[in-house]
């Protein structure tokens, strides 16, 4: 173990997430454990350039393993993606005699860690984010409890859709990935999911929520990921307005599906992280410091395959804009042609999962 780690900062950035705290914890104690000091630098990279930080003790992050958002608070820092707001960063962390990062957060957090890594502070990031949009890890860090609050708001709003015989067309977070959309469709029982990952065909979802209407079904959920732009809104009123014209031309009441939209929003990212969130946490935030102390850098902790492993920031962020479609010139130069069979296959892996994830929610609402 490298014994130049006298004192690490631990920074929670971008959108909150449920499990931020237990992250937090688990590099505090694991640090202290190992004999080195915590500074917990508040709001984001924005602490870092303003000096708002504290020391963190072993009691400090002790309670804060089941508190939803983050206790260090998170901010979006602008001035930080600037040259010299980040030399501002730096030199406050060379004040404090910090020498290294561990920062959680989603890929923006990421890009501000390599940029501090390219200035020469060993730092690792930690995927908490809600939307799960990080492709080199299986799961990000309150992924899992969001999706429950998705469930759990979804199964309220479907019992007033039965009593009232609606449907009601669910608008849920997620950035540009479908997954807590499909996941939570299935799971709510839901008539159909629009996500970006797989292509929607609208006439499909409307003949088929009118012929389960004929054979006598109550209510209708639809799951739609904010991802898909100009959809949940303007879905819930077409399928409100065809089937009451529907209604009027069979002059028959029932025919008409009255739908209503709701947009879950922010209300699913607070709240109690749940069981799986808290034990990946500890996991990835007792990694990420082993990897800070055994001397690396530039790297994220990620879960495959159940397993805790380290990816390069760079390789994570080619590896999600090829997924996207939005690669920069010259990124894929700076790979080797193994990484990029690799990221195919992840990327080939990952369309297959969707697929297969969307046709499962078919097989179970025809
Ligand atoms: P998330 O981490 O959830 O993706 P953001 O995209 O808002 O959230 O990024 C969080 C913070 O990371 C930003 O407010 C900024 O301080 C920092 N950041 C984002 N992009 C960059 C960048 N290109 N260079 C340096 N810092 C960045």
């Amino acid at each position: 173990m490298a014994t130049k780690f006298r004192k690490i900062g631990v920074l929670t950035s971008g959108g909150d997430a449920p499990g931020m705290n237990a992250a937090v914890r688990a590099v505090t104690r694991a640090a202290l454990a190992r004999g080195v000091e915590v500074m917990g630098i508040y709001g984001g990279y924005r602490g870092m350039i303003d000096d708002d930080m504290i020391p963190l003790t072993a009691r400090e992050v002790s309670n804060k393993i089941s508190l939803g958002g983050t206790f260090l608070y998170s901010d979006r820092c602008l001035e930080f993606k600037e040259e010299a707001g980040m030399q501002k960063a730096i030199a406050t962390l060379k004040r404090h005699e910090i020498d290294g990062v561990v920062a959680i957060g989603g890929d923006g957090t990421f890009r501000g860690a390599t940029d501090l890594a390219a200035r020469g502070i060993p730092t690792i990031g930690i995927p908490g984010t809600i939307d799960n949009d990080i492709t080199a890890t299986d799961n990000t860090i309150g992924f899992n409890t969001a999706m429950t609050a998705v469930m759990e708001n979804i199964d309220r709003l479907r019992d007033t859709c039965e009593s009232h015989a609606r449907c009601n067309v669910v608008e849920v977070m997620g950035r540009g990935a479908g997954d807590i959309a499909i996941n939570t469709a299935i799971a709510c029982g839901a008539v159909d999911a629009v996500i970006p990952e797989v292509k929607f065909d609208e006439d499909a979802c409307i003949e088929k929520i009118i012929r389960l209407r004929r054979e006598g079904k109550r209510n209708f959920i639809v799951v739609v990921s904010e991802g898909v732009e100009d959809c949940s809104e303007r879905l819930a009123k077409k399928i409100n307005n065809i089937t009451k014209e529907l209604s009027e031309k069979e002059n028959n009441p029932a025919m008409w599906v009255e739908t209503k939209f709701c947009r879950l929003a922010h209300v699913v990212r607070g709240g109690t992280p749940s069981l799986s969130d808290r034990i990946l946490a500890t996991k990835m935030g007792v990694r990420a410091v082993d990897e800070l102390l055994a001397g690396n850098s530039d790297l994220i902790i990620c879960e495959k395959a159940g397993e805790i492993v380290t990816t390069g920031i760079f390789y994570s962020q080619v590896l999600d804009r090829m997924y996207k479609g939005t690669l920069k010139e010259g990124m894929l130069e700076k790979c080797t042609e193994e990484q990029i069979a690799e990221m195919k296959a992840i990327i080939e892996e990952k369309k297959r999962v969707f697929a297969e994830t969307y046709k499962l929610l078919c097989d179970v609402t025809a």
